[in-house]
C-alpha cells in the first residue's frame, strides 16, 4: 500500500511510525511533514489546506489511502474533497467534524441527547454575554465557538479575568470569526482524562486513556499550550471510571451523530473531567490528540493500518484492539518563549543519542537546514519513554530529554507526576 498522511506535527510523526510497522505498507508520504518524518517517509511540500493540490498528488502518486491528522482541514472538508474523487480517506467528513469545529454544535448535541457535560449558555451578543457573566460565580469558563488552535478557552478565576476573556473574543476578535459566538460554561473540578476512540457510525473501539498537561510550566502554572506532555495508562484512575466514560459519553455521542445524519468515521477524542458526579465531557475533538497520540500508538499492538482498513470496509465491529501492558510517557520539548512568540532555526543536538537509549523521538516543529536539524515551531519534540510502569517510562523519557539540546529549550519536569502520587 501507498499511504499519504496529511499534517506535519508530532502526532503525524507517530502516525507515520505506526503505519510503517505493517508489512502491508510499502511507502508512506507525508504532506508537509517535518525533519523527523522525512527520516522515515517521503515528505511532500503541500500545505494541509491545499486540497486540490493534495488530491492531485494522491492521484499522481497512486495513493491507496489518505490519513488526515489535524483538525483545521477536517473542519474545512478535506475528507469530502478526497471522497469526491473516490480516494479512500480516513477521517470524519465536514458535517461530522463539526463536533470539534463548533463548540456550540457539540454542546447542543450533548444537551439534546442527555450526555453528561458542563452546564452552559451560548451568546452571539457581547452585552448579553457580559450581563449573564456578571450573574455567575467564579471560577467560570469562557470558550470561543470555533477553532482557535487550542487557545480559545479561558478558565477564569476572577470576574475581571472572565470579562477580559469575553472582550478579547467578542470585541477585540483575537480568535477572528471563531469568537463570533461564545460559550460560557460551568467550571468542572476533578481529574482530566482523554479517551480516543476509533469510531465508525455506532461502532466504538476505545483506545487506552491518556492524560495531557496543558499549562506551560510545572504544577500547572502559566498559560495553556497545545500540550506539554502525556502519559498512558492512568494507574490512579479506576477502570470502572474509564468504562463509564465510554458507555455514558463516547458510545451515546457516536449514536447521536448517526441520529443527526452525521455519522462519524475516524478518531473521536473525548476530553473528560472526572467530577464527583462522575465523568463529564469537556470537549470533543474530531481527530487524534497531540501529544496523546505519541503515548497511545506505541501501546497499540494491532496494526494501525488494519484498524483504518477495517473501518473503511465497514468491519470495525469485528476487530478487537490489542494493547501492550507497557507504560508510555511523552515529554514535550519546546522553544524558548512558547506559547508566546519564539525563535526558530536553532540547531538541535543529541537526537540520535536519545534514540539510542530506546526513546521514541517524535518531531513536531523541526526542519532541516544545511544538513542540520533545527527548531521551526513552538513545540519542537515529543520524547517518549516506555517501561514496565509509569515510573520506569518517565525516568527513561527524562533521561532521553537530558541528552537533547538546543538553545532556550524548555520542558516540564513533572509530566506524569500525578500518576505516581497515587
Ligand atoms: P479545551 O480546549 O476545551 O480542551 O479546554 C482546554 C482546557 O481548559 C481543558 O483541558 C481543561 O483543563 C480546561 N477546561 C475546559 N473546560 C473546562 C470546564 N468546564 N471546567 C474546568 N476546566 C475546563
Amino acid at each position: 500500500m501507498r499511504i499519504l498522511v496529511v499534517g506535519g506535527g508530532g502526532r503525524e510523526h507517530a502516525v507515520v511510525w505506526a503505519l510503517k510497522k505493517s508489512e502491508k505498507v510499502k511507502e508512506v508520504f507525508c504532506a508537509p511533514g517535518n525533519a523527523g518524518i522525512a527520516q522515515i517517509a517521503d515528505c511532500v511540500p503541500i500545505a494541509v489546506h491545499q486540497f486540490d493540490e493534495l488530491v492531485r498528488f494522491a492521484k499522481d502518486a497512486s495513493i491507496d489511502l489518505v490519513f488526515i491528522g489535524p483538525d483545521d482541514p477536517l473542519a474545512a472538508g478535506i475528507v469530502d474533497a478526497f471522497e469526491a474523487h473516490n480516494i479512500p480517506v480516513y477521517g470524519p467528513n465536514k458535517a461530522a467534524a463539526e463536533i470539534e469545529g463548533s463548540k456550540i454544535f457539540m454542546k447542543d448535541l450533548l444537551r439534546k441527547y442527555n450526555i453528561p457535560t458542563a452546564k452552559y449558555e451560548t451568546f452571539t451578543e457581547y452585552e448579553a454575554a457580559l450581563t449573564y457573566l456578571r450573574e455567575q460565580s467564579v471560577p467560570i469558563v469562557i470558550k470561543a465557538d470555533g477553532l482557535a488552535a487550542g487557545k480559545g478557552v479561558t478558565v477564569a478565576y476572577s470576574l475581571e479575568e472572565a470579562e477580559q476573556a469575553l472582550r478579547e473574543a467578542m470585541v477585540d476578535k483575537v480568535f477572528g470569526d471563531a469568537g463570533n459566538q461564545i460559550v460560557i460554561e460551568e467550571f468542572l473540578e476533578g481529574q482530566e482524562m482523554s479517551i480516543l476512540a476509533f469510531v465508525d457510525g455506532e461502532t466504538v473501539k476505545a483506545m487506552v486513556p491518556a492524560q495531557d498537561h496543558k499549562p506551560v510550566f510545572d504544577n500547572d502554572k502559566g498559560p495553556n499550550t497545545g500540550g506539554m506532555g502525556t502519559y498512558s495508562p492512568l494507574p490512579h484512575i479506576e477502570q470502572s471510571i474509564i468504562d463509564e466514560s465510554i458507555q455514558n459519553i463516547i458510545i451515546p455521542t457516536a449514536k447521536a451523530m448517526v441520529s443527526e445524519g452525521r455519522p462519524f468515521r475516524g478518531v473521536l477524542f473525548a476530553g473528560l473531567m472526572i467530577t464527583k458526579d462522575g465523568p463529564k465531557t469537556i470537549e470533543f475533538n474530531a481527530r487524534m490528540g497531540d501529544p496523546e497520540t505519541q503515548v497511545v500508538l506505541p501501546r497499540l499492538k494491532t496494526e494501525l493500518v488494519d484498524v483504518v482498513l477495517a473501518s473503511l470496509n465497514g468491519r470495525l465491529d469485528q476487530l478487537e484492539l490489542e494493547w501492550s501492558e507497557e507504560a508510555a510517557v511523552c515529554v514535550i520539548v519546546a522553544s524558548e518563549g512558547y506559547p508566546a512568540s519564539y525563535p526558530k532555526g536553532r540547531e538541535i543536538t543529541g537526537l540520535e543519542a536519545a534514540e539510542a537509549q530506546g526513546a521514541l523521538v517524535f518531531h513536531a516543529g523541526t526542519a532541516e537546514q544545511d544538513g542540520k536539524i533545527v527548531t521551526s515551531g513552538g513545540r519542537v519534540l515529543g520524547v517518549v519513554g516506555r517501561g514496565r510502569d509509569i515510573a520506569e517510562a518517565r525516568a527513561r523519557a527524562y533521561e532521553a530529554v537530558s541528552v537533547i539540546h538546543f538553545d532556550g529549550m524548555h520542558n516540564r519536569t513533572d509530566i506524569a507526576a500525578k500518576a505516581l502520587k497515587g
